[in-house]
């Protein structure tokens, strides 16, 4: 991969990579757009990295296709699908880790506190493997977006790092792979994620900055559905992640929401 990057480079083509876990949709592949606007090629690394599950995660479970994954690539013109076992990532041995200090002890971080710290560090070792220009990232995945700026800056990676919005089906919910571990019964609760950040939207928008108030709304809202345990439903600064009493500055409404046995997260700019 890094001599097929280094060939690339020396022809003076610009790359662009989309980082995933595979079972791509339409989200994955609105970065691989937004990657062939921005360069002369996409590259596509597909890698269901374990350290970023803790046990009793669903790293087992998580869905895969990766047939199917080449296909949608193909359509989308991606010029390399990098995909390494596990054991070539993490050999035996491995012991170097990446962790940021603050970012990570908000939000997901909580509930997930050494996810971030294998998403750093696979992300770390994708950018020295696949020596990318630009990299595209989803906003569905907002705490993992600003992790990476953060590290890209502290770190100095001479990458740009870009962010593309959440794409959603017709009726609002964020795609995911995750999705497919949706019942039919559930996909009601599964849409009170959306239409919860819809209605705070609305509340900030008729001017009410006081972000308890809203919170509690939302709260009330996703927990009347069946089989909803939220997690977080947070109003935080989009750079720092840090809760905001008052939206008098810019502003994203973030939350994770466990319906059924699947993990939900979405969020939105309440103010920008
Ligand atoms: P994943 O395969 O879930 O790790 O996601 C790979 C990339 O796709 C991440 O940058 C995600 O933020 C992005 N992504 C996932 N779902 C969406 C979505 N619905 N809209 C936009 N980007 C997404």
């Amino acid at each position: 991969m890094q001599a097929r990057s280094d060939l690339s480079r020396r022809q003076g083509r610009k790359i662009a990579f989309v980082p995933t876990m595979g079972f791509l949709h339409e989200g994955h592949l609105s970065l691989m757009k937004a990657g062939h606007k921005r360069a002369d090629e996409v590259l596509v690394s597909i890698f269901v990295n374990p350290t970023q599950f803790a046990p009793g995660e669903d790293l087992e479970a998580y869905p895969r296709d990766f047939d199917r994954d080449c296909r949608l690539c193909e359509k989308e013109g991606v010029s390399v699908i990098f995909s390494p076992d596990v054991k070539e990532l993490y050999p035996d041995g491995f012991q170097t880790y990446v962790t940021l200090e603050k970012l990570p002890h908000h939000l997901c971080g909580i509930s997930r506190p050494t996810h971030f710290r294998g998403v750093a560090t696979v992300v770390s070792k994708l950018f020295n493997i696949v020596k990318p220009h630009v990299a595209i990232f989803g906003e569905k995945d907002f705490q993992q977006l600003q992790v990476i700026r953060r590290m890209v800056k502290d770190m100095n990676f001479d990458i740009e790092i870009v962010g593309a919005p959440i794409v959603r089906e017709a009726d609002g919910l964020a795609m995911s792979s995750r999705n497919t571990y949706l019942k039919p019964e559930h996909r009601i609760s599964a849409l009170s994620l959306c239409n919860s950040l819809k209605k705070a939207k609305e509340m900030a928008d008729a001017g009410i900055s006081d972000a308890k108030t809203i919170i509690d709304a939302t709260i009330k809202q996703i927990s009347g559905y069946p089989e909803t345990a939220i997690d977080y439903v947070a109003v935080c600064d989009p750079e720092t992640l840090e809760d905001m009493k008052i939206i008098d500055r810019p502003a994203v409404m973030a939350l994770a929401v466990k319906v059924g046995k699947t993990r939900l997260i979405d969020n939105m700019m309440l103010k920008t």
